[in-house]
């Protein structure tokens, strides 16, 4: 599942296509997405000028003239920037056509992700307005994560993995910050204590700007913007990695399920 870091790639790899491209149409050849695409969408977005890109939680903004479009990759999407005249593949569900001759090309199997155009303030569309504070920037950070901890009997993973209160930290980068942070993933959220609050806020920052610059984990159905795949899958440090030495210590990394994820930990050097 494409998760912050990819999200972030993709966003890298799309800005320099699209940055101040005007785009002449969008096809919309599937619109039942995970929520359908309004049939009015096209006809708002033709003509404009993309004059930014960003990013909130696994939220694409793509900045247009007079507004925003909204596209989240869901469990299996993923843009590629083509020549508009490649021929499409199964679950090619949007083109945004380009002035450059190039195509935005949205592709979804599983169509759990969505596409939507906002003229208002995207940050406050109502899929943006209550997700929690983004892990790379100020307001995120130890006494923010001391503060959601206090109090919560959950484990701190599935804090973690909470997109109400933690945004963009899915199950791979639970576990690595987690193991970073030397924070047994089952321990009670509240349990933390200021300095393991303050080794965590660290831990999943380093966890996804690691990931950023090595361009996201290579998974089942991701690539990145410009087709290649990530390489976070080498540093990984638990994740998927049972019964195999730990790279810091050398016991056999253990595996235990939560909320029907696995989990992963070295049971030497996490408390
Ligand atoms: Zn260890």
């Amino acid at each position: 599942m494409p998760e912050l870091p990819e999200v972030e790639t993709t966003r890298r790899g799309l800005e320099p296509h699209a940055l101040g491209r005007r785009i002449l149409a969008v096809a919309v050849h599937e619109p039942r997405l995970r929520w359908p695409v309004r049939p009015d969408l096209p006809g708002k977005v033709a003509g404009q000028r993309i004059i930014s890109t960003g990013r909130r939680a696994k939220y694409l903004l793509i900045g247009l003239e007079r507004g925003t479009l909204l596209l989240h990759l869901g469990m299996s999407g993923s843009l590629r920037v083509l020549p508009a005249d490649t021929p499409r593949r199964a679950h090619d569900h949007v083109d945004l056509l380009l002035e450059s001759g190039r195509t935005l090309r949205f592709n979804d199997p599983r169509r759990f992700g969505s596409l939507h155009y906002t003229s208002g303030d995207p940050r406050q569309h109502p899929l943006l307005a209550h997700l929690a504070p983004e892990p790379l920037e100020a307001e995120f950070g130890r006494e923010y994560l001391w503060r959601v901890t206090r109090g919560r009997r959950a484990a701190i993973k599935q804090v973690l993995m909470n997109s109400r209160l933690v945004v963009g930290v899915g199950n791979i980068y639970a576990s690595e910050a987690l193991f970073r942070a030397r924070i047994r993933p089952r321990r009670s959220a509240r349990s933390l204590t200021r300095a393991e609050a303050a080794r965590l806020a660290r831990a999943i920052r380093a966890v996804l700007e690691l990931a950023i610059r090595v361009g996201g984990t290579t998974l089942r159905d991701y690539v990145g913007a410009d087709g290649s795949p990530g390489d976070f899958r080498r540093k990984l440090y638990v994740y998927e990695r049972a019964g195999k030495p730990c790279r810091a210590c050398g016991s056999a990394i253990r595996q235990i399920t939560q909320l029907s994820r696995s989990t992963y930990y070295c049971p030497a050097c996490q408390k």
